[in-house]
């Protein structure tokens, strides 16, 4: 009956003599390794399996004939023994536990019991790569692609913080497209939301260095994070970026008798090292009045918060 049990069990079974030869090898081990009990009874394991170069298990066994019991971590063994599920196929993903079995004589044997983890190892990965996939979309707006208001409201307080730590400038500014509202009126709300496509690539391509941080703040504004830029460096950034969305030419006919037939933007710019900017919500206020600033004086115009 026992040899029943262990030939219907559906785990790897293998049982080592204290010269680490190998005295048991039920059916499973014989199915997943494609070595017949015939083939390997008698022999040491390392001669059954020369591949097997790991020096945990080694210790494992070593520790199980000494009376201690262990269980492989899977996270740093995956696959010690060279097993497949299939011929061809991937190495199965393995749990491996090497425990002691006393005889009645008082010799000492190990009992290496294996299981299959592969379907649980391969959820596991899916998991992994379905919970990065959340992660970058919680942080980047569903329609343009770029950081979404909350990617922004993160970076902005790490920047502040690492800013005044640092003794560095820091930039800030507040973009809103001109007359979108009319524009949205006359092309239609699907046009719009392409016109936003292509506002948000064109400011992102003049953005290239790595701590540049572009985002959508809401509906037809977006925010820059600009770094380390002195004030007439992020000033040209931002006239940079004005001119480039002028230079889409998207057609705008209804900005009114004083506007641009074409789409444009507002920037409103603001620093950290303005005096009495000290704080995430200063710098935003600051570069939020420089905007209404801007849009006071015309639109597609750069306006700098005063300094105080
Ligand atoms: P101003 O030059 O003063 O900024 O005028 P405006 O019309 O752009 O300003 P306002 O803030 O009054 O209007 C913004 C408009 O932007 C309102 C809405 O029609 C449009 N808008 C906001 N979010 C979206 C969006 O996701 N898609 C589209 N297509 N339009 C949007
Ligand atoms: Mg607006
Ligand atoms: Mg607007």
């Amino acid at each position: 009956m026992l040899e029943a049990v262990l030939a219907a069990a559906d785990i790897g079974m293998l049982v080592l003599d204290s010269a680490r030869r190998i005295v048991l090898w039920n059916r499973w081990m014989a199915r997943y390794s494609g070595r017949t009990a015939t083939e390997v009874l008698g022999r040491e394991l390392h001669a059954v399996f020369p591949e097997l170069d790991n020096r945990r298990i080694d210790a494992a066994i070593a520790q199980a004939l000494r009376g201690f019991p262990s269980v492989l971590s899977q996270t740093l063994h995956k696959a010690p023994f060279p097993l497949v599920a299939q011929a061809g196929g991937p190495r199965m993903q393995q749990a491996v536990a090497v425990t002691p079995v006393a005889l009645p004589g008082g010799e000492r044997h190990c009992l290496i019991q294996i299981t299959d983890v592969s379907a649980a190892v391969n959820r596991e990965r899916l998991l992994r790569v379905q919970a990065l996939e959340l992660r970058s979309q919680t942080f980047s707006d569903g329609l343009t692609g770029i950081a979404n208001r909350r990617h922004f409201d993160v970076a902005v307080e790490k920047e502040v913080r690492r800013a005044k730590r640092a003794g560095t400038p820091l930039t800030l500014l507040m973009i809103d497209i001109d007359h979108f509202k009319a524009y949205n009126d006359h092309y239609g709300h699907q046009q719009g939301d392409e016109t936003l496509v292509r506002v948000a690539a064109a400011l992102a391509s003049l953005l290239q260095r790595p701590t540049d941080l572009l985002a959508r703040y809401g509906g037809e504004e977006f925010s820059v994070i600009l770094p380390e830029m002195d004030e007439p460096q992020a000033l040209a950034m931002a006239e940079a970026l004005r001119r480039r969305v002028r230079a889409l030419d998207i057609p705008h006919g209804h900005t009114g008798p004083a506007g641009e037939p074409f789409v444009t933007i507002s920037i409103g710019m603001a620093m950290l090292d303005t005096a009495g900017v000290a704080s995430v919500a200063a710098l935003i206020g600051a570069a939020d009045r420089a905007l209404y600033d801007a849009k006071r004086c015309g639109r597609n115009r750069v306006m700098s918060a005063p300094h105080g």
